[in-house]
């Protein structure tokens, strides 16, 4: 089969298309013909070699597509199913083989490209929102990078919570899709401090979302009312340097979490519930997807160029 792999770490021109011999199903697994794969950001981090990997190392998280065989011992899914699942490597290529504990089944009204778009980042979006810091009605929360993958699937779920939404973009075209997202105030944070933007609308917000980490940590935790909750989900600017804790005594007894899916989704009830709110949501069409970068499996390379240099917005997927 082809897969995308990494023999070593680096720019994005280290993904190589390979030919590999198909994964061999075992116990408690199902094989599966991949439909549609998810590029996350965490695959660059993956690629970058800031998240360890045994290599060679297929990339890809996440996927949807159709079981063809089935291992001893399963009796939860079948051939023929339409499945999905995140958090298990190896979804860049034409199959994987993946426990079946882990799979959620695909409503019918659910395409395989729309259930790959939805099930990391919406899951992530829905833990973030109602566990991480769960919104009330009527609290104000800043998300960052607004137009990305997960940004628009928070924006919307916080909408749908009742929150006031402030979010960050770094151009015109992107505001225009926060803003059809539901976000109520938008800040270009690439042309002004949005810390100072913030203070002048709002008197201290009850939580910020903050994926881009590095160059807006610090004013994230600026722009938090006294006992806010700075939710600190990623660093696609970069890591955040070591951290002075008194800095959240001083800032008004603030608290951060440094979340991560995984631990959102570790019981096989959390993975329903999660799942199936997501999609939904999205057969109902009230949590809208954005899937405007499709590209072929052996264009991998390219979904990571533009993904790292905030050409892109909302999902990237790979077609195998
Ligand atoms: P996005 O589609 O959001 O892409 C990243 C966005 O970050 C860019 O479009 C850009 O938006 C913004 N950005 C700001 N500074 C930079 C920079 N220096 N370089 C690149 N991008 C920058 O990606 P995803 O939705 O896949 O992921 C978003 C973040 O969420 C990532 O950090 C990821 O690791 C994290 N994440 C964390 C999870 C968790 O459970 N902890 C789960 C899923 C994702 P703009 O141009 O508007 O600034």
């Amino acid at each position: 089969m082809q897969a995308i792999q990494i023999l070593t770490t680096g720019s994005p021109d280290v993904l190589t298309l390979r030919d590999l011999p198909t994964p061999t199903v075992g116990p408690g697994e199902a094989f599966i013909r991949i439909e549609a794969s998810g590029v996350n950001f965490i695959d660059t981090y993956f690629r970058e070699g800031r998240y360890p990997a045994r290599l060679p190392y297929t990339l890809g998280q996440e996927a949807a597509g159709t079981v063809t065989a089935i291992g001893p011992n399963v009796s939860t899914v079948k051939v023929g199913d339409r499945v999905a699942w995140c958090g298990i490597p190896g979804t860049y290529a034409q199959f994987a083989v993946a426990p079946v504990s882990r799979l959620v089944q695909i409503p019918e009204s659910v395409t395989a490209a729309q259930a790959a778009a939805a099930i990391l980042q919406g899951m992530t979006a829905h833990y973030l929102s109602h566990s991480a810091y769960p919104i009330q009605t009527g609290d104000e929360v800043l998300i960052h990078a607004g137009a990305g993958g997960t940004g628009l699937l928070l924006i919307q779920m916080a909408k749908a919570r009742g929150a006031h939404v402030f979010t960050t973009v770094s151009t015109e075209e992107k505001a225009a899709l926060v803003r059809a997202a539901g976000a109520d105030e938008v800040i270009l944070y690439t042309q002004e401090d949005f810390a100072a933007r913030i203070k002048k609308l709002a008197s201290g917000l009850h939580a910020v979302y903050d994926s881009v980490g590095k160059t807006t940590f610090d004013k994230s935790l600026e722009v938090l009312r006294p006992r806010g909750t700075l939710v600190l989900f990623g660093a696609s600017s970069g890591a955040v340097p070591p951290f002075d804790l008194i800095k959240l005594s001083l800032l008004g007894s603030l608290y951060v979490t440094r979340p991560t899916l995984k631990d959102y989704i570790a019981t096989r009830a959390d993975l329903e519930s999660r799942a199936g709110d997501v999609f939904n949501a999205v057969a109902a069409g009230t949590l809208k997807l954005r899937i405007e970068h499709t590209y072929p499996l052996a264009e991998a390379a390219q979904a990571h160029r533009e993904l790292e240099s905030r050409r892109t917005t909302g999902k990237l997927i790979l077609l195998p």
